[in-house]
């Protein structure tokens, strides 16, 4: 994950994987549907990145971003992590994909991003289930959209 580090840096982008379609509570969002496949988060720390995303990586961890209630299951892949220097609602549009969960981590959004977490489709992954994170490496079956934050 310590590839590609840009200095200037403040905003990243988990691309994330989810086994099963969910319904979680999400703080003040309340109950949500998630479709399962895949989904790009995009948020900002203009300090502290590391700790930040290694936070995100953590299971066991209290909630306190929206992101939490997803990082924070088992049935949640992280695929990967990427840093950008670009601005973070900038870089959310670019990301493609589509709003599925109205102001999920977007409760600072001055852009009107909508959501701060877009769903790229459901493109299934052989033995992402049973195989982790490691195996959906080795099976970079991507989007049709295409991968973001590359
Ligand atoms: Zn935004």
């Amino acid at each position: 994950m310590g590839a590609g580090v840009q200095q200037d840096a403040t905003t990243y982008c988990l691309t994330l994987f989810l086994t099963e379609a969910m319904r979680v509570r999400v703080g003040r969002l309340g109950m949500v549907g998630f479709p399962a496949g895949w989904w790009v988060y995009t948020g900002s720390a203009r300090r502290n990145m590391d700790a930040r995303i290694a936070r995100h990586l953590r299971r066991d961890k209290p909630r306190r971003w929206h992101l939490d209630y997803l990082t924070g299951d088992r049935r949640v892949i992280v695929v990967s992590v990427t840093r950008h220097a670009e601005p973070e609602c900038r870089r959310n549009r670019r990301n493609g994909g589509i709003v599925v969960v109205s102001g999920f981590g977007a409760s600072d959004c001055v852009a009107g991003c909508g959501s701060h977490l877009r769903w790229l489709g459901a493109a299934p992954v052989p033995d992402a289930a049973s195989g982790g994170a490691d195996s959906l490496r080795q099976h970079p079956q991507s989007p049709e959209r295409g991968h973001p934050c590359t």
